[in-house]
């Protein structure tokens, strides 16, 4: 399961770029099915799943975990052999934590997002701030991340 802004392009980014459609290629090959779970509207959404050839979920109120149970339940998966990714600790990693799935943080593709999350950003940046401390992750790109 996948996010859609800016986690696999850039907030209401309307076009596929060559090298994901690569990559979702790729993935499918070694047979990952792939839904994306965006908390953006329908169109929005369903327009770049029909492009990218990948199954959806819009509106997907995550961290509520309905959207992540339906998911699931497209492809008969279970929580244990799904992947959640996305670049929000608060909506995506959170939601998916709670559904039992595994969860993979990611750094926002760019900087421009949408208000509400702009508001999250706060939180997150104190949240990834504590966990930082407390497990002393070693990567120098979340380092760089956290002492922006
Ligand atoms: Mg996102």
């Amino acid at each position: 399961m996948f996010d859609l802004d800016n986690t696999l392009v850039p907030w209401n980014h309307p076009d596929l770029p060559e090298p994901l459609m690569q990559w979702l290629e790729l993935a499918r090959k070694h047979g990952f099915e792939i839904c994306i779970l965006s908390n953006n509207s329908g169109p929005r959404v369903r327009e770049f799943a029909k492009r990218a050839g990948v199954a959806y979920i819009a509106d997907a109120g995550k961290p509520q975990t309905a959207a992540y149970y339906e998911a699931m339940n497209k492809f008969s998966a279970s929580p244990e052999e799904t992947v959640m990714v996305g670049d929000q600790l608060l909506t995506d990693i959170h939601g998916g934590r709670k559904a039992g799935v595994y969860t993979v943080l990611v750094l926002p593709i760019a900087k421009s997002e949408w208000w509400g999350t702009r508001i999250n950003r706060q939180v997150e940046k104190l949240i990834l701030y504590m966990l930082h401390r407390k497990f002393r992750f070693s990567s120098p790109v979340q380092k760089k991340e956290f002492h922006e």
